[in-house]
């Protein structure tokens, strides 16, 4: 892979090669520096030809309904000839040795599908690199001509942050539960979701969902809306009835229409670009410092001091940094 040209890598993605673009997905997964190169290179010339779909970023809670909700939509958007890709984002995955999420196995039909691409979450060490390499993928998907870009997430840490930094729109899907619906929920996440659909509504559920709708719709009234245009709604879905999913479908394009027409569409995109690029420098400043000789030699002989109290905490982080 590595004496392939980029040029046949770049051309193989343009031409809507899949071949192509899970060769590339895999440079970009790599760990090695020639293949992290040929992927910056790749990237470089297939920018121009990336950004034209709708990005979605969905999470929940393990159990919600996640895979099955991703397949449902998935098969009715590529049913319509959009080109679906399913991609994942789960810093977990590396220890507990295999992703549990975007896993094929969970979304039978849709990876059977012809307009559809899965892919399940790269591995890495930290979120920030898990979601580095997530969009480059989704960049790699949009210029072989995907249009629809599912990103998938679980509540874990910081990942909901890091999806919904990628997406134009971020779906928080929910179950009713027996009473306290809203205890488990973080009210940041709330703040970060730009609609909210309470899945499983249907048979014995029903009367759950209904209530747990009332109870979300009085806590998202506390809820400032970041947008002069959007306000977010609480939504109900399913995932066993038919077109059960396609209101919410409706609802991401309601939004998209809003948000293009007010110019914050566009905004939204440069503003993540630049987040990107400083999560980038703070993942690139922490991977020096952690690589660096000088410092990983220093580091016993001031850990100790600070903790002997021989040198303020400050002074020795001033130290460390002055290596960099
Ligand atoms: P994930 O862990 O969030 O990906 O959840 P799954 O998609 O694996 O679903 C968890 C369980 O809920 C499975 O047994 C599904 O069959 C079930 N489930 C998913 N969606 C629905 C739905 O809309 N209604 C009902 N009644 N069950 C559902």
């Amino acid at each position: 892979m590595i004496q392939t040209d980029p040029d046949r890598f770049v051309q193989g993605i343009l031409d809507g090669n899949r071949r192509m673009l899970a060769k590339t997905i895999t440079l970009i997964e790599s760990s090695l520096k020639a293949h992290q190169e040929k992927a910056s290179t790749v990237m470089g010339k297939i920018l121009p030809h990336t950004g034209n779909s709708i990005r979605l970023g969905i999470t929940g809670v393990p159990g919600v309904g996640k895979s099955t909700f991703i397949e449902n939509l998935g098969v009715y958007l590529a049913d319509k000839g959009h080109k679906v890709a399913v991609l994942a984002v789960d810093p977990t995955s590396r220890r507990s040795g295999g992703s549990i999420l975007g896993d094929k196995t969970r979304m039978e039909k849709l990876s059977a599908h012809e307009n559809a691409f899965i892919r399940p979450s790269p591995a890495g060490e930290t979120l920030g690199g898990v979601a580095a390499k997530t969009r480059e993928i989704m960049l790699a998907c949009e210029a072989a001509g995907f249009d629809v870009i599912l990103v998938e997430t679980v509540g874990v840490g910081q990942s909901e942050t890091s999806v919904a930094s990628m997406v134009d729109f971020f779906l928080v899907l929910m179950i009713a539960g027996a009473g306290d619906e809203l205890q488990g929920i973080k009210k940041g996440v709330l703040e970060l979701a730009d609609a909210i659909a309470i899945n499983k509504a249907d048979g014995d559920n029903l009367k759950a969902v209904e209530k747990a709708k009332g109870d979300l719709d009085l806590a998202m009234h506390l809820i400032t809306p970041e947008s002069p245009t959007w306000t977010t709604p609480v939504l109900t879905c399913s995932s066993v009835i038919e077109g059960g999913t396609q209101s919410v479908w409706e609802t991401i394009l309601d939004h998209n229409e809003k948000f293009k027409t007010s110019g914050e569409f566009l905004q939204r995109r440069k503003t993540q670009t630049l987040q990107w690029m400083w999560a980038l420098v703070e993942e690139g400043l922490k991977q020096r410092f952690k690589n660096n000789e000088k410092i990983n030699e220093k580091i016993p002989i001031v850990s100790q001091q600070v903790q002997n109290e021989k040198m303020s905490p400050a002074a020795a982080a001033e130290i460390l940094l002055s290596y960099l």
